[in-house]
C-alpha cells in the first residue's frame, strides 16, 4: 500500500522497470510506501507543476537531476 499521496498516476509506481526490477522494489519500498515520499523528485515535480510534467526516465532518488530537468523540460 503506497503511503505516496500521487501514487495512483504515478509512471514509475505503476509500471514495472525490467532492467531494474531489485533497484525499483527498494526505491518503491523507501519512497512510494515508506515515509521518503515527501523527498522524491517525482513527487516534488508532480506537486509543483501537475504529473502531466513528470518525466518517465526519473527516479524517486534523482533529486539532483531537477535542476536539469527544470532548464530544460518545463515549458509554461
Ligand atoms: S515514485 Fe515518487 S511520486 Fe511516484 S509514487 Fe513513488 S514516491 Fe510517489
Amino acid at each position: 500500500m503506497a503511503s505516496c499521496d500521487v501514487s495512483g498516476p504515478c509512471f514509475f509506481y505503476n509500471h514495472l522497470v525490467p532492467d531494474k526490477p531489485h533497484t525499483t522494489e527498494y526505491l518503491r519500498k523507501q519512497y512510494c510506501e515508506g515515509e521518503l515520499f515527501t523527498e522524491c523528485a517525482l513527487h516534488w515535480i508532480a506537486k509543483t507543476y501537475g504529473m502531466a510534467k513528470v518525466p518517465k526516465y526519473l527516479y524517486p532518488d534523482d533529486i539532483y537531476e531537477i535542476p536539469d530537468f527544470e532548464a530544460e523540460e518545463i515549458r509554461l
